[in-house]
């Protein structure tokens, strides 16, 4: 029966490295879910086999109720949630690795070696800096607490301090495992440093924090592996945690922070409080200026004379960001690029790699309306061809197409790559406001003379533009 157990961990284990290679390309990342899906099929069936196994009755109990809230929580959960949802189910890993190393310890106390009490207490580390962390973010993505950064002095230091008890409690419990007292510490003080080290990150930096937490989920889980001398455990743990970090980092890239900057810099407590105050658009008779500088004109548009201008464009870059996601459009957005299409005008899609608030955002709802694989254009391939398109259509994307990125060294996203739709002929940007995106600055593209903004609800006034192009 062993063989057989073996034998399932290794094709979990192969299914689960194929499922991450097919999750690479938009077009093969469903087959890739179904993949990933089927591999841990066998390896939870493969377990089951395991003589060891007490009661399936229990086991049975909680994969149903398990099941059953996960497929609720599931179908449920809006799309601009997900980031707080996988918050949760990273949370959910890290405690349950958490209660591998607090059963294998309470069960082997009397018996327990340097080496597996050293595993024990880095799951336990690991896995609940995981749970507490992770129930931060989700507190503060759902809203539940204020996304502004928490911070105080010494915060740092303190922290330091906090993890460096926990590896002298990991020190001492190594040649003292009978200390239960140190081993309930261990447990205290790595709940309290989980959410120390999460409240000092703005809201808008949860995305980096979770991926980071699920490779900490995923290490968390490898290190139960050990425990429990578990190939497929280990395997699946580790490739959990070298994604989580390399996606995490990844992000950083593209927002051209460091990870570091992005765990210690507060960033959004300066904005937040330094954002200069929107113009009003240009036409409302209360408008007032923010600043005794004079603001610049704002031009904007119907949604009628914004289709007038579609009827003329040969050549049209739609480019998506958060706003999208809030306003639903992406059903709308592809109705219309299909009347363009229909009319004779090229039509293709600009994505950046941090449009939205989670990785592949724009992707997953674009796909979710069927655009088409092959019209998603990354940032890279697409960005010397704005300087020849007609109109490029910004559709609730803000900070991705600011210019400041690179022309204001004093700008908080400085350096971070952008989209150049100020190079193109007409910038048709939809939003409901003045208002700025995440980082909280002013966007200068929106007072260029080949801009026009077009307010309202991204989905009502795409809605009104196809209609407008009928
Ligand atoms: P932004 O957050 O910069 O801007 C979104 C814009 O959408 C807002 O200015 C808002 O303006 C508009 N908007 C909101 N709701 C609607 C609606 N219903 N209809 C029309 N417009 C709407 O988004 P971007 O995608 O440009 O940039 C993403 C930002 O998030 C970047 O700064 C990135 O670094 C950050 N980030 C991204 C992560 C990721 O993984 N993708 C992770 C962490 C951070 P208004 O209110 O006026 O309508």
């Amino acid at each position: 029966m062993d063989q057989v157990i073996q034998v399932s961990y290794l094709l979990a284990s192969v299914s689960f490295i194929l499922g991450l290679k097919y999750l690479s390309s938009p077009e093969t990342a469903s087959r890739g879910m179904l993949l990933s899906q089927g591999g841990m099929f066998i390896a939870v069936v493969g377990t089951l086999l395991n003589h060891g196994v007490v009661s399936y009755g229990l086991i049975m109990s909680g994969v149903l109720i398990g099941a059953a809230l996960g497929a609720l929580m599931a179908t449920k959960v809006k799309m601009t949630d997900m980031p707080q949802m996988v918050a949760l189910l990273n949370g959910f890993g890290g405690l349950a690795s958490a209660l591998v190393g607090g059963a294998e310890f309470f069960r082997s106390q009397a018996n327990l070696t340097a080496y597996p009490m050293v595993t024990i207490s880095l799951t336990i580390l690991i896995g609940m800096v995981t749970l507490t962390g992770s129930l931060i973010a989700f507190f503060k993505l759902q809203e539940l607490m204020s996304g502004t950064p928490v911070v105080f002095p010494l915060q740092h230091g303190i922290n330091a301090l906090l993890f460096f008890s926990t590896l002298v409690m990991i020190g001492y419990l190594a040649f003292t495992p009978a200390a239960t007292p140190v081993f309930w510490a261990l447990v205290g003080v790595a709940s309290l440093l989980g959410i120390l080290v999460v409240i000092p990150i703005g809201g808008g930096d949860m995305p980096v924090v979770i991926s980071l937490l699920n490779s900490y989920s995923g290490m968390a889980a490898a290190a139960s592996g050990f425990i429990l001398n578990n190939n497929v455990l280990i395997i699946s743990g580790s490739l959990v945690g070298s994604a989580g970090i390399i996606l995490s980092q990844l992000m950083c890239k593209a927002m051209n922070r460091s990870l570091t900057n992005v765990l210690f810099g507060g960033f959004g407590q300066v904005e937040a409080a330094s954002a200069p105050s929107a113009p009003a658009p240009a036409g409302e008779a209360e408008a007032k200026p923010a600043t005794p500088e004079p603001q610049p004109e704002v031009r904007s548009g119907t949604p009628q004379e914004a289709a007038d201008f579609f009827k003329k464009a040969k050549t049209v870059i739609i480019v998506p960001g958060y706003g999208m996601a809030v306003a639903q459009a992406q059903h709308t957005v592809k109705d219309l690029a299909e009347r363009l299409q229909k009319q004779g005008t090229e039509v293709r899609y600009a994505i950046h790699p941090v449009a939205g608030r989670m990785p592949g955002h724009m992707n997953v709802l674009l796909a979710e309306a069927n655009v088409p694989y092959d019209l998603l254009i990354d940032m890279d391939e697409i960005n010397d061809d704005f300087e020849d398109t007609d109109v490029s259509l910004v559709i609730g994307a803000n900070d991705v197409v600011n210019p400041a990125a690179d022309t204001d060294p004093k700008s908080p996203i400085y350096g971070m790559p952008i989209l150049h739709v100020d190079r193109s002929k007409l910038v048709m940007v939809l939003k409901r406001s003045m208002k700025p995106g995440f980082a909280g600055i002013e966007n200068e593209l929106f007072f260029k003379p080949n801009t026009m903004m077009v307010f309202g609800d991204a989905k009502g006034t795409i809605e009104k533009m196809a209609e407008a192009l009928k």
